[in-house]
């Protein structure tokens, strides 16, 4: 029945349906559920101690400035330490005025929308990409050029097609991709540099799982081989691309604390949209995360993460390797929190799913992470979330229910 509602939501509400994800996160809520289908970080692996001594030193030491209104582009001492950081190890000269703190990298997504996209523009993304993103984009009526992606990411030799389309900006995961686990291999980032360069195309860069790698060597971020390919011209990053990431793996995202690299001017314009927004990232837990972080915490931490999320990883896949049938196929990323499964052509993974459920066991289909259409048959499934004991009972579960509905089909066939 239409409700006097209907006819008063605008436009732009029409192509935002419920979410796959948020439907089935209500999975992960029921206690014989074992889910790998959120995105969540092992709740084990929160620096609990650390945030209660932080909260109280905020409290007692900066109590009125913390719960108080500040700037919208966030908490200067934050800031700096995000450019030491930059410009220590990722080797890009960043100031504190090529950063804006925003409430998650979500948020980050969703300006990057409200800055660049009129109704109908083209955005490149890898296929499959961020299913928030396209969530956010949708919003402004954007449309999609999506670029295929192997086992070494964005499939570079086909986006220059894509690019003579002229789409407004390059959406790009290069690192432990979610939701497929792959890894842009170096060549093909300095080639999409070059290419963005050359069609004047702006990359946004979306790392959240950079730093979590378990194995093999670190590449170089777009935004510090955007910065080389300039060359120092003696001032701050002013470069092609716009950098994201997050606090929600290092430490919680319960923080909702997230940064923006971009040129001063971009920063200048995303500061505008914030104002306008949620006026700034709250105060309090900009100065618990400064305060948690400033002695060099995180560069430990991430350390435990790490090991962590790397033993979950390593079950996982010799879990999958024993159950799963041979003719399902699968990622074996080297870092970050999701693996991404191929079932055979035909299949189809939401089928699967509601037979999985019953078995209490919970993925995400992958079509919804297609930005134009297909991926019926894939599945992205997340190990950072289950204790090993869980992966490797959810495995079996999967594995067992795979086997059967591929032997249905077999037999119908
Ligand atoms: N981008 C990607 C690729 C993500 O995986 C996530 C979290 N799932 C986000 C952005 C949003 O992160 P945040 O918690 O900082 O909003």
């Amino acid at each position: 029945m239409q409700t006097p509602w209907e006819y008063r939501y605008a436009h732009r509400m029409q192509k935002m349906g419920s979410s796959v994800i948020r439907e089935l996160l209500k999975f992960t809520e029921q206690p014989d559920i074992i889910s790998f289908a959120g995105g969540l970080p092992g709740p084990d692996v929160f620096p609990l101690k650390e945030f209660q001594a932080a909260c109280n030193a905020v409290i007692e030491q900066q109590g009125a400035q913390a719960l108080q209104y500040s700037t919208t582009e966030g908490y200067r001492p934050l800031r700096e330490m995000i450019s030491r950081h930059a410009t220590r190890y990722m080797h890009v000269d960043v100031s504190p005025d090529n950063i804006l703190i925003t409430s998650g990298s979500q948020q980050a997504l969703d300006f990057a929308g409200r800055l660049f996209i009129n109704r109908g523009d083209y955005i490149v993304v890898e296929s499959p990409s961020y299913l928030g993103a396209l969530q956010a984009w949708n919003a402004y009526g954007a449309q999609y050029i999506a670029v295929r992606t192997d086992e070494n990411g964005m499939i570079v030799d086909e986006l220059e097609a894509a690019l003579r389309i002229g789409p407004k900006f390059i959406y790009v995961l290069p690192n432990f991709q979610n939701p497929s686990g792959v890894t842009l291999n170096l060549e093909r980032r300095i080639k999409l540099i070059e290419l963005a360069d050359k069609y004047g195309v702006p990359i946004i860069e979306d790392d959240p799982y950079g730093q979590l790698r378990y194995e093999g060597e670190h590449i170089p971020s777009l935004v510090s081989l955007d910065s080389q390919f300039r060359g120092k011209n003696g001032g701050c990053y002013s470069g092609n691309v716009i950098y994201l990431s997050t606090f929600s793996k290092l430490l919680a995202p319960g923080l909702r604390l997230a940064w923006v690299i971009a040129p001063e001017q971009v920063i200048r314009k995303l500061v505008m949209t914030k104002q306008a927004a949620d006026l700034h990232t709250a105060s309090f837990n900009q100065y618990v995360a400064y305060e948690v972080g400033k002695g060099g915490f995180l560069d430990e931490h991430v350390k435990v993460i790490r090991s962590v999320y790397k033993e979950r990883r390593d079950v996982m896949l010799e879990m999958m390797d024993e159950m799963f049938p041979r003719e399902v196929h699968w990622t074996r990323p080297q870092g970050g929190m999701f693996l991404w499964g191929v079932l055979p052509e035909g299949m189809d993974a939401a089928d699967v799913l509601k037979v999985a459920i019953d078995r209490k066991v919970a993925f995400v289909p992958g079509a919804a992470f297609h930005a134009c259409g297909g991926g019926a048959n894939t599945m992205r499934i997340n190990f950072s979330y289950p204790t090993p004991d869980s992966i490797r009972e959810g495995i079996t579960r999967l594995g067992l229910t795979l086997k059967e509905l591929l032997h249905e089909k077999v037999s119908q066939n």
